[in-house]
């Protein structure tokens, strides 16, 4: 039994360790066009506080500990196009720029999702950021050291998060926010609250600007200034955006997979797909 996984971080490491443990004797690849795979998300922030300075600490399973349990690990690889009919993936080297082909008897789909970009946004800004891969933690961390002024667009959790490492390392912080209050996912009387707290606790470094909406971003190679709806206008060092996620399903709607409601792949309670043997987790699926 062959068991191709594409997507290394939370979901699709954990479905390779499942199914090793399982199925000793499948054979278990994981595909992924990241650098890194089985790391911790959710203590990025903590590492761009300077809560602990080596990011390695982040990696909960080394490729070299996953070959070693014979699951194989095959980063900087895309995978392109899935031929359900032919039950191959089509894989693009990112390193030598070539594309081949990989038979699977199963495939698991656990491509995550990715931080959403507003339009206005141009992506080749050398000072904008997201933080979602681990290669997005290490460069927001190697570029803080240079910045006075940090904006924020957007007052979800991960926003919450960079606020306090932010705060920690003196930063001044600027968060634009649509909403009345950060952390809009919450009633209005406990995220005003939340609010109020989070201003208290920013010794004076942190500027909320709330129900208005950045539209531009101003500068050549780096942001300079950045403009909101309201005509309200700042100048800043570096720019984060955290304005959501959207689930990574383009390979799955390409292959015929349904999608569901919230725009993920549609699984079964037993996480299969509408095509037999892709199974998908994660993210980028929805029950
Ligand atoms: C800063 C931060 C803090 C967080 N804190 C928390 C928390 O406290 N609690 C919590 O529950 N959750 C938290 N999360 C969310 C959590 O990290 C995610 O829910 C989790 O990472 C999802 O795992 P996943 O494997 O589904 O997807 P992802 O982590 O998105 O991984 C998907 C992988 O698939 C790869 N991939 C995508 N398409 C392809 C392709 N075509 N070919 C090859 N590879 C591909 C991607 O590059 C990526 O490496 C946090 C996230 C972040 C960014």
């Amino acid at each position: 039994m062959k068991i191709i996984i594409i997507g290394g971080v939370a979901a699709g490491a954990k479905a390779a360790a499942k199914s090793k443990r399982e199925l000793p004797d499948a054979e278990v690849h994981i595909y992924t066009k990241d650098n890194f795979v089985s790391y911790s998300s959710c203590g990025m922030p903590y590492y761009i506080a300077g809560d602990f300075q080596d990011w390695q600490k982040l990696i909960v399973r080394s490729v070299e500990e996953f070959e070693k349990s014979g699951i194989h690990i095959h980063t900087r690889q895309q995978v392109m196009k899935i031929l359900s009919a032919d039950k191959k993936i089509a894989v693009k080297d990112l390193e030598e720029e070539d594309w081949y082909f990989v038979e699977y008897d199963r495939l698991v789909i656990a491509t995550g999702a990715e931080a959403f970009m507003p339009d206005f946004v141009n992506k080749n800004f050398k000072n904008l950021f997201k933080l979602r891969t681990l290669d997005d933690g290490i460069a927001i961390k190697s570029a803080l050291k240079d910045v006075k002024h940090i904006t924020i667009i957007g007052g979800g959790y991960i926003a919450v998060e960079l606020i306090e490492a932010f705060i920690k390392n003196k930063k001044h912080v600027t968060l634009v926010e649509k909403s009345p209050f950060i952390l809009s996912m919450f009633d209005e009387d406990i995220s005003s609250l939340i609010q109020e707290y989070v201003l208290e606790n920013s010794n004076g470094l942190l500027k909320i600007i709330n129900s208005d909406t950045v539209t531009e971003l101003i500068g050549d190679e780096y942001i300079k200034d950045v403009i909101t709806s309201k005509g309200y206008g700042f100048d800043t060092d570096m720019v984060i955006i955290s304005a959501g996620v959207k689930p990574v399903v383009d390979l799955a709607i390409e292959a015929g997979i349904t999608i569901g409601p919230t725009g993920a792949i549609k699984v079964n309670s037993r996480m299969q797909t509408n095509i037999p043997d892709i199974y998908a987790c994660g993210d980028c699926a929805e029950k």
